[in-house]
């Protein structure tokens, strides 16, 4: 079978990305002109809803009602998948708790070229939603903290369930684990860096827990022994951390050209555009469509 690619033009060059072996292919000795530049930022993340039936102490997520309209949702992941956007991860709240999930998830899968990651707490992955959702989702992110108690006391749920489901996702999606980092989970990174590759995880994700909510974040001590146990770290699966995480560490920039709202942005489940949910500035997404909001987000902060 012929490898079925996606382009994407911008600032560093010809971009290829083939959305179901996670491949990526930039031809940087081409010289794209500024207008041809896609106009999608390369990834978009979106709540679909803020509910979540967990209640984890580090949780930034808006705790009001909201939840995306599924068939306007359909119709920016139309937009955006035109406009040259490489892939969507859909996140919340908790996205299986969207009603909606394995339709919108065949639809980006049928009608478009996108790629499409969830990132989820993975306790209601059972065999029917897996199978509801088999062919329409690209990877699955799954938040691990910490093994055993650590992981049981931060989350509310037994940690021999998330063991059950990793192997269940695993058999059917390509996955990570996306680990929240602080004084509480640092000493459980070997352990979860071991999950990660005892249950055939492709990547594990740093995540320095951020200041929100009356909680102080993970402060510059933590994060500097998260740089020397990352900068030691020789286990087989691949380590990422979040932009603006990385101090001193050696990282591979593949795009360094393509920042800001081109290479990143936040859909919130209100339908508001923002850079990062981090970002309390935002665009509507409206009827004028998604384009036109990131136009407006993009003026406002140059004004
Ligand atoms: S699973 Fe995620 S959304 Fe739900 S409470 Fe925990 S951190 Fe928040």
């Amino acid at each position: 079978m012929g490898l079925r690619v996606k382009r994407r033009d911008g600032p560093d060059g010809v971009h290829l990305f083939d959305r179901r072996t996670g491949l990526n292919v930039l031809l940087d000795e081409v010289d794209v002109p500024r207008v041809q530049w896609a106009r999608a930022p390369r990834q978009v993340s979106i709540a679909l809803t803020n509910a979540c039936d967990l209640a984890c102490p580090f949780c930034y997520a808006p705790k009001t009602a909201a939840v995306l309209d599924a068939v306007r949702l359909c119709a920016w992941i139309d937009e955006l998948d035109a406009a040259g956007c490489l892939g969507v991860g859909f996140g919340g709240g908790e996205p299986t708790l969207y009603r909606r999930l394995p339709q919108v998830c065949r639809h980006a899968a049928e009608r478009t070229g996108l790629a499409v990651t969830m990132t989820t707490h993975a306790h209601r992955f059972t065999p029917q939603l897996i199978d509801a959702l088999a062919g329409g989702v690209n990877f699955v992110r799954v938040s691990v903290d910490g093994v055993g108690t650590t992981y049981e006391k931060l989350r509310g749920r037994p940690f021999s369930d998330l063991v059950q489901r990793l192997t269940w996702i695993g058999q059917t999606f390509r996955f990570g684990l996306n680990c929240v980092v602080n004084a509480h989970t640092l000493p459980d990174l070997d352990a979860v860096a071991g999950l990660a590759a005892s249950t055939g995880a492709a990547e594990l994700l740093l995540l320095p827990e951020r200041p929100a909510r009356g909680r102080q974040g993970s402060g510059p001590q933590i994060i500097a022994a998260l740089h020397r146990w990352a900068a030691a770290y020789r286990g087989p699966v691949l380590l990422t951390i979040a932009e603006g995480d990385t101090g001193p560490l050696p990282l591979a920039q593949p795009l360094p050209r393509e920042t800001g709202l081109r290479a990143y942005a936040h859909l919130d489940a209100t339908g508001t555009l923002r850079r990062t949910s981090y970002h309390s500035a935002g665009e509507p997404v409206d009827d004028r469509g998604f384009l036109a909001a990131l136009d407006r987000l993009q003026q406002k902060d140059a004004a």
